[in-house]
């Protein structure tokens, strides 16, 4: 069935082609004519012996280029062409007859062999043509190369990927498209392979750069594969350019880093009141130390030039406690890149929680931090953590709200293969049932005001730090959240 169609398929090639038929016989009655003139001119020489032999060559010729049209061809016409020129010597008997009947079995052998061959060539050229055109219009680059890294096919993607056309590269060291340390690397990477049989570093998937024929670099993901060919060992690599997907991470995360900052000036916006309120006790209270100092220093001997001191010091200790929470709310709503460094835990959560607790104690919440001090260093973006953490105690306080037990638990212990957890507990109303399944999910909210962004934007940043958060019901009412963060040891060098 399957050689059937390729026939046909093959046919229809060939009486695409009727200029290339047409000439093939041309050269087929040219050589006919050849053979007959030699032997003519020297038939005073051989006379009747081996008449045959001059139009082989042609037979076989006609057949194994032509196949069947052309070895017919010369074939039905060599016999009667043999039987003119021996006509003069030889009475026409048997022998004559049987002799042109062998050949003309002879040549149709051949023709049909020729004819084998020929379809075989055309099957294995459209198979290539159709190889060639798949590789050629795949995403991916392909470039094959021997066991030596010699190039020795370049797909057209290549091509335009690489700048460098297929006939600058083939034959050359597939370094060329390469830059350092890669170039210098790669022959011992497959002397490295064809030795040990390891896979690392051909093979696997894996990011690295590309150079173009211009010189410039670009991020390329590799996958190699290993063919053989008879005893020929050749891998096979297929390279994509990553230039634009990383560009649409880089807008991705440029976006996600907007969203976080947007969502951070709304906790802000919300809490604005309340920071109001607490600015105001500290500053009133300066206002006063520096009211009474006043009437102290109108009526001034030594004695009393003290208590102005002590007072004086007071307004000053009250002013710096209201530009510390000023600044921290400066820091916290600022753009600020992102950037991670090794942070103190207990430092982090300490400065979170003043933020997220203006106004927790009117509201007669009672906070208690339990901080473990063997689990203290992280490498961390901390306004990005601090951010959590302020969610996180927000969250807590507002499912307290109605509740007559207000208890917030802030505590921090390790937890598994070198992470820290950090644990918010609330006495609160916990987590409704519809909420459960979607809390992290962006957009979903049980409050009439909320954006409910808070804890997926949290997830966003805790993932992106290694960690993990997950929110559950505490035991004895009100809810758990907690996540971990990778901690450093002391001894650990750190890579910012
Ligand atoms: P928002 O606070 O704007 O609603 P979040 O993403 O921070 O957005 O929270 C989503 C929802 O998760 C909240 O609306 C609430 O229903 C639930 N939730 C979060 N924290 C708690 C908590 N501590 N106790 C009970 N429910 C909570």
């Amino acid at each position: 069935m399957r050689s059937k169609g390729a026939a046909a398929w093959n046919w229809s090639l060939d009486t695409a082609r009727p200029g290339r038929h047409i000439a093939l016989h041309a050269v087929v009655l040219g050589g006919l004519v050849v053979a007959f003139v030699s032997r003519l001119a020297l038939m005073p020489l051989l006379e009747d012996q081996a008449p045959y032999l001059f139009f082989v060559p042609v037979v076989l010729l006609a057949a194994g280029v032509g196949g069947f049209g052309p070895g017919i061809l010369a074939t039905g016409l060599s016999v009667p062409l043999v039987f003119l020129l021996i006509g003069k010597f030889v009475a026409f008997g048997w022998p004559e007859i049987i002799n042109g009947a062998v050949f003309a079995l002879i040549g149709l052998g051949a023709t049909w062999i020729g004819e084998r061959l020929r379809l075989a060539r055309q099957q294995a050229t459209t198979r290539e043509a159709h190889l060639r055109a798949i590789i050629d219009t795949v995403p991916e680059a392909t470039v094959v190369i021997d066991e030596r890294g010699i190039i020795q096919s370049y797909s057209a993607t290549a091509e335009r990927m690489f700048g460098y056309t297929a006939a600058e590269t083939v034959g050359r060291n597939v370094k060329l498209l390469m830059p350092s340390p890669y170039r210098e690397e790669h022959d011992g990477y497959i002397k490295r392979y064809l030795e040990s049989g390891k896979r690392d570093p051909i093979g696997a998937g894996r990011a690295i750069a590309g150079q173009r024929k211009d010189g410039s670099t670009f991020p390329i993901e590799l996958a190699v594969g290993e063919l053989w060919s008879g005893s020929h060992r050749f891998f096979a690599g297929f390279i994509r350019d990553l230039t634009e997907r990383q560009e649409t991470e880089a807008r991705l995360q440029a976006l996600q880093s907007e969203l976080v900052h947007v969502s951070r000036l709304s906790a802000m916006g919300e809490m604005a009141s309340a920071i109001a309120h607490e600015l105001n006790q500290p500053l009133s209270a300066v206002t006063n130390y520096l009211k009474g100092s006043q009437r102290l220093l109108s009526g001034s001997d030594s004695q009393q030039m003290a208590v102005v001191r002590d007072g004086l010091d007071r307004a000053a200790g009250q002013a710096l406690r209201a530009g510390q929470i000023i600044r921290r709310l400066r820091d916290f709503v600022g753009r600020g890149e992102s950037e991670k460094r090794i942070e103190s835990m207990t430092k982090l959560i300490e400065e979170a929680a003043a933020l997220a607790l203006v106004g927790a104690k009117e509201k007669g919440v009672r906070v208690s931090f339990d901080l473990d001090p063997h689990v203290e260093l992280v490498v961390a973006d901390k306004v990005q953590v601090q951010q959590v953490l302020v969610n996180l105690m927000r969250n807590a306080i507002e499912a307290m709200e109605e509740c007559n037990k207000r208890e917030l638990t802030i505590c921090t212990k390790p937890a598994d293969e070198g992470m820290i957890a950090v644990q918010v507990d609330d006495t609160g109303a916990g987590i409704s049932e519809d909420m459960a399944l979607k809390l992290f999910q962006p957009f979903s909210t049980t409050k009439p005001h909320g954006m409910g962004v808070g804890l997926s934007i949290s997830r966003t940043i805790v993932e992106a730090h290694g960690g993990q958060i997950e929110g559950m019901p505490r035991p004895g009412g009100g809810s758990t959240f907690r996540f971990t963060l990778p901690v450093v040891r002391e001894d650990e060098p750190f890579d910012a």
